[in-house]
């Protein structure tokens, strides 16, 4: 199986003088990702590598970097479901862990298997992974922003990760830093299968970005995999997914979307969504800073870029 695998940097606007650092950050999460796939490494060790990259990196809403709640600290959430067995793990609303989808994936080995607050930490603490004080993840920018109350506007949120391994298997992975301002301990989508993300290897791979109160109730990642059983090109599955969004719920939201096939597609009503994706064949990974709309797909298949 030819391997392939996509990232997100998140569905919102992006300043003019922030697309840069998405475009690099998902450029960068791609190409580690792709080192593990194409060294012929399971997909959800890429994914993984591909989060931790962006969970490093101050430009985007997921661990170093994420955004605020209300009482001025980092709260994080994320999930990773693997296609094979459709297992499954996730945490939320926990602090001071530097790699929040690192425990997302050493819980998929566990029961039980979503983990929030304390027991998340506990548990990451538990198997050795990197726990770091809380504040550690609150970037400057962000203390700023959050000091002076002033809104902020071009923060993408959120970043996920689809990937499909040389032996078929199909992982997806999200993470994020919640809502800006929110209260202690609101969890959105981005913990919950089918909501934040969705992975089953005879169908798909799926992980959403955006308003996790309006994603929830269409649950966004398993509608779009829907699609795709009905026998829909993950392109028109992924605009499905989001048509279906705005018409019920209203919101802001986006996908990215992946067959068992290899081919991809992608949605978003953002009026931005960093994207990037690798696959055999391509001399480079293809990366977008986000403002071109859902017609830039074809020119992307026109250069070879979406199958
Ligand atoms: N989807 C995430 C959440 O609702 C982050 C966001 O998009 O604001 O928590």
């Amino acid at each position: 199986m030819k391997p392939v695998i996509v990232v997100h940097g998140g569905a919102k606007d992006i300043a003019v003088d922030k697309m840069a650092a998405n475009q690099a950050g998902c450029l960068a999460a791609v190409e580690a990702g792709w080192q593990v796939l194409r060294q012929g490494g399971c997909a959800a060790a890429a994914v993984e590598a591909a989060i931790c990259v962006l969970e490093s990196d101050q430009t985007f809403n997921s661990g170093f970097g994420s955004t605020m709640n209300s009482d001025g600290e980092v709260e994080v959430d994320a999930a990773m479901m693997a296609g094979v067995t459709l297992a499954w793990g996730a945490v939320a609303a926990v602090q001071g862990v530097r790699h929040p989808i690192s425990v997302a994936h050493k819980i998929m080995e566990d029961k039980p298997r979503l983990l929030v607050a304390k027991s998340g930490e506990r548990f990451a603490l538990e198997h050795g992974l990197e726990l770091c004080p809380k504040e550690d993840l609150v970037s400057p920018e962000q203390y700023q922003e959050w000091k002076s109350g002033v809104e902020v506007v071009d923060r993408p949120n959120t970043v996920g990760c689809v990937a499909l391994d040389v032996n078929g298997n199909l992982v997806a992975g999200t993470s994020t830093g919640g809502t800006t301002g929110q209260p202690q301990g609101r969890v959105g989508d981005t913990a919950l299968v089918g909501c934040g993300l969705y992975a089953d290897n005879r169908l798909g791979a799926c992980s959403t970005t955006g308003d996790g109160e309006s994603i929830i109730p269409v649950v966004l990642a398993k509608t779009a995999i829907d699609g795709l059983a009905a026998g829909s090109h993950p392109q028109q599955a992924a605009q499905q997914a989001i048509d279906t969004l705005v018409e019920r719920v209203e919101g802001e939201a986006g996908c990215i979307l992946l067959d068992r096939q290899g081919r991809i597609g992608w949605a978003y009503n953002s009026s931005a969504m960093a994207i990037a994706y690798m696959t055999d064949g391509l001399p480079a990974p293809v990366v977008f800073t986000g403002q071109e709309q859902p017609q830039s797909t074809a020119a992307i298949a026109s250069s070879g870029g979406l199958h």
